[in-house]
């Protein structure tokens, strides 16, 4: 008897580095790859990938990667997969557009293999089969996917919302989600991030009202940033600036990239004659321009953190500007987004993030958007993902309440496969996953050990001891000397290091000092216990010890 396996690599009960695997027998299908960003002690840390150990374990037998949307929680991941492992990547065409740039440069220009799906194809996928719908959500072309197994369709709702009015005209197509669910949805694997959210959630076009009204108080330059992939909001910002006789230019170089890859593909409609260059903006008057840019969490390296610091030397905040900040705080960015607020203030700019009208609305499905996919889809098992365990939790009880079963309602765990046969559906035993840390250099794999370092180094600051031996005679050249940077304490309890080391070290016998490892190992106990006692720091120790 064939069973199914839904296993969550990423992305379940967390916000972040979305990743999902149905597996029946010896097929496997990957739904999206996704990235989150760091905590704040994870220091030097870019971002946080799934850690692909069960992918790789089963490399053969993994049929293809499906991307539901360009969003970076869904894709981010992609090029360290593909580094590892060669596997067809199927996502529609605006995702594979932005995609290709990224993978060429990270994996290499012809390492990777990508198809285009349209919604509405199946895809053979060994023994499964998936089929993208198409769902309305922050970007175009987001997509539901259906996989057919043999127990029936497990569902993934993708990041959606019910979006009436959708920006570009394209609904969600309900019709066919009743379908499936007439056919026979056995699991619907669904986005839950606001289900603590009631009623409906507002239409993208809402905010145009929101913008016009902003727009239209603003007295000088208007700067307006949004998350780079967020292009129905970028095209409402150029409609409304070119309605308002603005002139729109971008500080960005992501932002000025998705842009004219939109414009391209014809996603984003440009008036004439209102886009321009930055460096030409300086010929307008303040009132006739608006600048689009990123920087909404706060990111060091965006336009907008180094515009409110004064070190952008594209453009400079000056008084009379309004900065819309339209986005939501991803949680965790806080305090990095209200330290680049305080510095736009200060600079003489008037930043708006909370308006009577909105210039923001979210991306994902309230309560009642929630029900209607399950009321559509009739799924046998729910399963919520994309949430932390409080969103999750209240999405069972919002199941609950609808008179679903408590016994068929899965709050999903990383790496906790829920399997299913024709009578009944169980947790199976845990995967290998995880996360894995990226940082600058690019190269993943950062473990707990080089974290707590850095995390010392930057507590406690460090030193290092050098202690001389004579391997010949066994004894010690001259007392220990030691650097120390980053370090903090009563002059008298640094100088008295050299000291304890050298007392410490003369218990030893002239045998015990020719034994390099253990006079390293004891020096830097010594050094440590030391400066624990007299100083109450644990900075990081590097002993050194040169044999003459
Ligand atoms: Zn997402
Ligand atoms: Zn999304």
């Amino acid at each position: 008897m064939s069973f199914v396996q839904v296993i969550p690599l990423g992305g379940a009960d967390e916000i972040g580095k979305n990743c999902n695997v149905v597996r029946q027998g010896d097929d496997i299908v990957v739904v999206d790859c996704g990235l989150s960003f760091p905590s704040e002690e994870m220091l030097g840390v870019d971002i946080v990938i799934p850690d692909f150990r069960y992918l790789l374990a089963n490399r053969d037998k993994v049929r293809g990667v499906f991307i539901t949307h360009a969003h970076e929680d869904h894709v981010g991941g992609l090029p360290y997969l593909l580094r590892e492992l060669q596997v067809p990547v199927y996502c529609s065409p605006l995702a594979a557009a932005l995609l290709r740039p990224k993978l060429e440069e990270r994996v290499g220009a012809k390492a990777f293999d990508l198809r285009i799906f349209n919604p509405g194809d199946i895809i053979e996928a060994g023994s499964l089969s998936v089929e993208p719908i198409r769902i309305t959500h922050s970007i175009p072309e987001t997509c539901a996917m259906a996989v057919r197994t043999a127990q029936g369709i497990v569902l993934f709702t993708a990041d959606f919302k019910f979006d009436f009015t959708p920006v570009d005209g394209k609904m969600a197509n309900i019709t066919r989600l009743g379908e499936l669910g007439r056919e026979g949805v056995i699991a619907l694997v669904s986005d839950c991030t606001n289900a603590e959210e009631t009623g409906w959630s507002l239409s993208e076009s809402v905010v145009k009202n929101g913008l016009r009204n902003a727009f239209a108080n603003a007295q000088g330059r208007v700067l307006l940033t949004t998350f780079a992939s967020n292009i129905h909001r970028m095209q409402q910002t150029i409609d409304v600036a070119a309605e308002m006789g603005r002139k729109v230019a971008i500080a960005g170089r992501r932002m000025e990239q998705t842009i004219e890859i939109c414009a391209k593909m014809g996603y984003l409609k440009l008036p004439p004659g209102v886009m321009i260059a930055l460096r030409d903006s300086t010929q307008y008057p303040a009132h006739q321009l608006a600048i689009l840019t990123t920087g909404t969490q706060g990111e060091p390296l965006s336009a907008l953190v180094q515009m409110s610091k004064g070190e952008y030397s594209r453009l400079q905040i000056q008084k009379g500007d309004t900065v819309l900040y339209s986005a939501r705080p991803i949680p965790g960015n806080e305090a990095s987004i209200w330290r680049t607020v305080n510095r736009l203030f200060r600079q003489g700019a008037t930043v708006l993030y909370q308006t009577p009208q909105p210039i923001h609305v979210s991306g994902h499905a309230h309560q009642e958007e929630l029900k209607m996919m399950i009321n559509l889809t009739r799924p046998f098992y729910l399963m919520p993902v994309h949430g932390e365990p409080r969103h999750q939790h209240q999405y069972r009880r919002m199941a609950l309440e609808m008179g679903h079963a408590e016994h068929r309602i899965f709050e999903m765990r990383d790496g906790v496969p829920v399997c299913m046969d024709e009578r009944s559906a169980w947790l199976g035993e845990p995967v290998e996953f995880g996360r894995v840390l990226v940082d600058r250099g690019g190269e993943p794999g950062i473990s707990d050990d080089v974290l707590r370092d850095r995390s010392n180094l930057s507590n406690d600051g460090f030193v290092a001891v050098t202690v001389v031996v004579d391997v010949d005679t066994g004894e010690l050249v001259g007392p220990p000397t030691f650097q120390h940077r980053g370090i903090h304490a009563k002059p008298e309890a640094i100088a008295g290091l050299s000291e304890f080391i050298a007392d410490g070290l003369s218990t030893f016998s002239r045998d015990d000092l020719k034994d390099v490892d253990r006079v390293r190992f004891d020096v830097a106990d010594l050094a440590k216990r030391h400066l624990h006692k007299k100083a109450g720091i644990r900075p990081v120790i590097v002993p050194i010890v040169v044999e003459v």
